[in-house]
């Protein structure tokens, strides 16, 4: 699949809005991110903001269970910063696609912002394959959810929890929390 310009579309997933930056501009980038938390912290549906090495910048627009980045050009998508949000109904940290798309497309940075939280990833490890990523993502899983069987403490969040687990046991992942 290939894309670019405004209303093109998969079904699910639409692009808003095209528009140039200076991707060497480290404020101009860190404002594109801030304004899109403020606008859909907790929206209803999900957004995704893409901002390619290039300084373009891709407004998406999704529903209520999924936003798909993977409308944009997979050669555009390589060390770029893709932002997404989570309705608040079901606000949680990054889900295993979320986790895959970093390692499938080779992002430079992924954020989820759902309600007042914000996560950040990044990855400086030995590059792996999106495969090795999802079985990654679904071990800490497991062991989260043995964890709390054991201590009988109830998992709120799911996937905040196994994102917490990961950066401690994957060597190279960085995972920051709120860091508004
Ligand atoms: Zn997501």
């Amino acid at each position: 699949m290939s894309s670019g310009g405004v209303g093109d579309t998969d079904g699910y997933t639409i692009i808003t809005d095209v528009r140039q930056i200076d991707f060497n501009d480290e404020a101009a980038v860190m404002a594109e991110i801030e304004q899109f938390a403020e606008t859909y912290a907790y929206a209803d549906i999900e957004h995704a903001l893409v901002i390619t090495p290039a300084g373009k910048v891709y407004s998406l627009r999704g529903n209520d269970v999924v936003v798909n980045p993977n409308i944009i050009n997979h050669e555009e998508l390589f060390r770029s910063i893709v932002v997404h949000n989570h309705p608040v109904e079901w606000a949680d940290s990054f889900s295993p696609q979320d986790f895959a798309l970093f390692f499938e497309r080779g992002l430079l940075r992924e954020d989820v912002i759902f309600g007042n939280q914000h996560n950040i990833m990044r990855y400086d490890g030995i590059v792996i394959d999106s495969s090795v990523a999802r079985e990654l993502y679904r071990n800490a899983f497991q062991e989260v959810r043995q964890n709390a069987m054991q201590t009988q403490i109830p998992l709120e969040l799911e996937q905040l929890e196994t994102m917490r687990q990961l950066s401690k046991t994957m060597k190279g992942l960085v995972f920051i929390e709120n860091p508004r």
